[in-house]
């Protein structure tokens, strides 16, 4: 299971999607980037539904309704419907429904996906810190969330009000570059107030808690860009992860990844979902996948062979997490991705 120290990509003989019953995928940078559906998603995604995976779409974006996601995908020509989407905000309101008293009043600093979440778990979203709330919520607002609402937060947070977050995304990609995410709007009120909030999105449980209790799932694939989110949120849910490099993750990151952080398969995209998975082998000379053999020497990572990119950097991984153990590998790994083209 995730929680040994994984030293190496592990192999499957038998394609993903025949392996697992319900892939839990991640939006930005797997399926979508700034709106357009990533290569080959679109295709990849059709041929693991009609071959019985289930599909599930998972986000920390809490800004957005589950509706709105799944008519988004629809549109993009992967069909979804409502209930194959899972939102921080459902998942933040599940942590608030359990610790106040039902039909309690919430304080919403955000957008229309957390309203619509509240009530579904039987809260009822206010919009002053005079409303004499029992939580406080904060997720992502959107460009047009006015500063007064982070001035509404902290006074209810320094009354002692209870304070909860979606997510700490730090940063969210949009159109024109990297934008403030709900964890920057979270600091704020951390600055001004002195408290520490809730928070259910991935990497952390209440997130993978609601994603499992809502799609079912008795052997689930988490698929992931980014390795402080899904993987890592993979890892603490004890469960299977496919890394994707459409994304926010490059290979210098994978191979200095720490334990938490490394997935149990690594593909260049979502093809990597209907597809088996090569073994690594651990060979006098070094470690083996496909046409390549990689090694750790003392300073930096050498690669030998020729092959399949993929192979080559299962290869690295396994030098750079079996030298590194439970630590990151600090060897230096550019001068064999730059042989993979990575
Ligand atoms: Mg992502």
């Amino acid at each position: 299971m995730s929680q040994r120290v994984r030293t190496s990509p592990e192999g499957s003989g038998q394609p993903l999607n025949e392996v697992y019953d319900t892939a839990l995928l991640d939006l930005d940078g797997v399926v979508y980037a700034g709106g357009n559906a990533i290569a080959h998603a679109v295709d990849s995604l059709e041929l693991a539904r009609t071959g019985g995976m289930h599909l599930a779409y998972v986000t920390n974006n809490a800004l957005r309704t589950p509706d709105a996601v799944a008519g988004h995908l629809t549109e993009l020509g992967i069909p979804a419907g409502a209930d194959d989407v899972i939102t921080s905000a459902q998942a933040v309101a599940r942590l608030i429904s359990e610790q106040v008293p039902a039909g309690a009043r919430v304080l919403v600093i955000g957008g229309e996906g957390l309203r619509v979440a509240l009530r579904e778990r039987g809260l009822t979203p206010v919009e002053s810190a005079d409303d004499d709330p029992a939580a406080v919520v904060q997720g992502y607002g959107g460009p047009d969330l006015p500063w007064g609402r982070f001035a509404e937060a902290s006074y209810a947070v320094r009354r002692g009000v209870p304070w909860y977050a979606s997510n700490t995304d730090l940063t969210i990609p949009s159109g024109r570059g990297i934008a403030p995410g709900n964890g920057a709007a979270v600091e704020v009120v951390r600055i001004a107030t002195g408290a520490e909030p809730q928070v259910a999105g991935k990497p952390l449980p209440p997130m993978h808690r609601e994603t499992i209790i809502r799609t079912g799932a008795e052997r689930p694939l988490v698929v992931g860009d980014r390795l402080d989110t899904d993987i890592e949120g993979a890892f603490n849910g004890e469960v299977d992860s496919l890394l994707v490099l459409t994304g926010v993750t490059d290979g210098v990151q994978l191979l200095a990844a720490p334990p938490r952080h490394r997935p149990t398969y690594v593909d260049a995209d979502l093809r990597g979902l209907l597809t088996g998975q090569p073994e690594v082998g651990r060979e006098d000379d070094g470690f083996r996948c496909g046409g390549w053999t990689a090694t750790a020497g003392s300073d930096r990572l050498e690669l030998t062979g020729d092959g399949e990119a993929m192979d080559g950097l299962r290869a690295l991984c396994a030098a750079a997490w079996t030298a590194a153990g439970d630590d990151s590998c600090a060897l230096d790994g550019q001068k064999a991705l730059a042989r993979l083209g990575l």
